[in-house]
């Protein structure tokens, strides 16, 4: 069972989940570096003809009509996580004793896994365009079913490991969706920050970024017709990565066909870029959306967000961050909770602008 726990100190909240440590990992090790793929394929969950180490799935696309569902035969397979994070049948209800000091309650909320393509060698880098564009098609879907079945979602991550560096346990190709309870910390400070900017110049903080950013051009790394990729102006991580809609829309759900289609072709140039600059590097992809609106007191409430003066939703930008794991984080960062970043993003935009070519 996992539960949520807030720090009284600090506010953060922390999910407890004690029976994540039976996980299998592919990187244990001193090197923790994969077996080989080939031979990793025979222990893989996630490889065709190992369905059954999974949950069943969720739904798949690509198997032929009458082939049987958890059995091989699909592009994309997406199935619960079966050591989740959080849990859907957790009754809601936060207690603490004594309330000021140990705020906490069930970790409740919807854990999946989107197995991304069936070679287990392959990532979302190598994939193509289109088959990308699949995978983001199943993510849109799955996180809107995922806040549907989970009334007491604040909000719907999702996001990808890649390699040991970034998190990844399993290197069979894969994205994660978890909803939870509570509004995330950054969540709030980004929607507060949408909201300060509108109220100041009745215009969106990412909307003016992004034309300031195209018409300056040190910070580009590609773009089309409905996205922008740039390093972004106070990167954390060396060559980081923000992918941008050029429309204004709160969340994925919101975008159509064409848009992810753009989106899919973008991120396989700014993947491409970073694997030709540092080959096999480990990264982590997140996909921001807007917080779910506080309808009926769903979740645990946010004090700060709650009192939040404005259209939350409506204000957010949605966006993509490619966080690469070059470098380490220290004790600054784990004291202070800001980065130092030795690249500065104009360079990390020039070499990425080079070689996503
Ligand atoms: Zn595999
Ligand atoms: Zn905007």
């Amino acid at each position: 069972m996992s539960s949520l726990r807030q720090d009284p100190l600090s506010g953060r909240w922390v999910i407890i989940a004690a029976q994540r440590q039976g996980r299998p990992n592919d990187f244990r090790g001193p090197l923790q570096r994969p077996v080989s793929p080939q031979k990793a394929g025979d222990n893989c969950p996630f490889c065709p003809g190992q369905e059954c180490m999974t949950p069943p799935e969720m739904m798949a696309t690509g198997r032929a009509t009458g082939l049987a569902t958890n059995g091989p035969g699909w592009r994309i397979r997406v199935v619960p996580n079966k050591y989740p994070a959080v849990r859907p049948e957790t009754p809601l209800k936060i207690s603490s004793d004594p309330i000021l000091l140990k705020p906490q309650g069930p970790a409740q909320g919807g854990h999946e896994v989107v197995i991304c393509c069936p070679r287990h060698g392959d990532s979302l880098g190598t994939l193509s365009g289109d088959h990308l564009a699949e995978v983001l098609s199943v993510v849109r879907q799955r996180i809107g079913s995922l806040a549907e079945q989970n009334p007491s979602s604040r909000y719907v991550l999702a996001f990808g490991n890649q390699g040991p560096e970034a998190g990844a346990t399993l290197a069979h190709s894969h994205l994660q969706i978890i909803t939870t309870p509570v509004i995330p910390a950054l969540v709030v400070d980004k929607t507060e920050n949408f909201l300060r900017y509108s109220a100041a110049t009745r215009s969106c903080l990412l909307c003016d970024s992004l034309a300031e950013e195209e018409a300056e051009g040190s910070r580009l790394i590609a773009a089309n017709e409905t996205w922008v990729g740039l390093a972004p102006w106070a990167s954390r991580f060396p060559c980081e990565m923000q992918l941008i809609p050029r429309r204004h829309c709160s969340s994925m759900q919101d975008v159509s066909d064409d848009e992810l289609d753009g989106l899919a072709h973008l991120m396989s140039l700014c993947l491409k870029g970073l694997d030709n600059h540092r080959p096999g590097a480990g990264y982590n992809i997140v996909i921001h959306n807007a917080a779910l609106p506080s309808t009926d007191g769903r979740g645990y409430g946010n004090e700060r967000f709650d009192a939040l003066q404005g259209e939350t939703t409506g204000h957010f930008h949605w966006h993509v961050e490619i966080l690469p794991r070059l470098s380490r984080q220290a004790g600054f960062e784990a004291g202070t909770g800001f980065a130092i970043n030795s690249l500065p993003p104009e360079e990390a935009a020039v070499i990425l602008r080079r070689e996503s070519r």
